[in-house]
């Protein structure tokens, strides 16, 4: 039987981007560790080898929330369509 070993909380681990759940250790073979997500093996699960939990980390870095939607900011976009935004009501 396959086991599957929770990892404690004390280690400092991302959640699968995906679905949140936070992610186990498998074993898949005589002295390979999987970093997985327990819901979906679609969802990223690193090489198997060492238990890799910083190239887990790396893989589910979560996707950036749309910014910017503060109705306050205001975009500027100068000669080279590059962008800047600003707080209008900022004041020194
Ligand atoms: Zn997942």
């Amino acid at each position: 039987m396959r086991g599957y070993i929770n990892i404690p909380e004390s280690i400092q681990c991302r959640v699968c981007k995906h679905c949140g759940s936070r992610p186990i250790i498998a074993l898949t073979g005589k002295d390979e560790y999987v970093v997985k997500c327990p819901v979906d093996s679609n969802h990223y699960q690193t090489q198997p080898g060492m238990i890799d939990i910083e190239d887990w980390n790396l893989e589910n870095i979560p996707l950036p929330e749309p910014e910017f939607d503060d109705a306050n900011m205001v975009a500027c976009y100068d000669s080279k369509l590059n962008y800047t935004f600003f707080l209008p009501a900022f004041s020194a």
